[in-house]
């Protein structure tokens, strides 16, 4: 344990990543959580998870009154989508990097979206907008004893 590499706790974000239930059917979970994984950032929590309705209608408030939150909360409902929890320095903006564009033909070639998907209503994951918002999306899909503190064995080949 070397906790020179530790980072200080103002600078560690957390974010909410999903694999969405096109994800998930497609076969896509592996893929979509090794982005993360070879970026290096830390996995916190991750389930295999069927999403009520009121869940999905409190993850996605803010966007009430838009005209496809119908059928998002519709497509989000209706199949199992893994859940994780990933922690580290500028993990929000990166993650959202690496998931690209919420329109998958506008996203990047390179990025999850503009690689595996086309339709913004089956863009295959989420990721929190917002430190701000991964606090709350991570407390609102994980129980406290679901998320795992730990030290990965390969954490001084990745800090400097
Ligand atoms: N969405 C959609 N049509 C749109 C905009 C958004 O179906 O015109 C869906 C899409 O699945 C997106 C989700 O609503 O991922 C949430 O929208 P947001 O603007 O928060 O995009 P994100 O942060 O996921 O890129």
């Amino acid at each position: 344990f070397l906790p020179h590499l530790v980072a200080s706790m103002e600078e560690v974000q957390e974010t909410y990543v999903m694999v969405k239930p096109d994800g998930v059917q497609r076969g896509l979970v592996g893929e979509i959580i090794s982005r993360f994984e070879n970026k290096g950032f830390l996995l916190k929590g991750l389930k295999l998870f069927k999403c009520s309705k009121e869940l999905a209608e409190e993850h996605y408030q803010e966007l009430k009154g838009k005209h496809f939150y119908p059928k998002l909360i519709e497509y989000i409902t209706s199949g199992p989508v893994v859940c994780m929890a990933w922690e580290g320095i500028g993990v929000v903006s990166s993650v959202r990097k690496l998931i690209g564009a919420t329109n998958p033909l506008q996203a990047e070639p390179g990025t999850i979206r503009g690689d595996l998907a086309i339709y913004p209503g089956r863009n295959v994951v989420h990721g929190s907008d917002s430190p701000e918002n991964g606090h709350r999306e991570v407390a609102l899909w994980f129980k406290a004893d679901e998320l795992c503190e730990w030290v990965p064995a390969q954490l001084p080949w990745l800090r400097e």
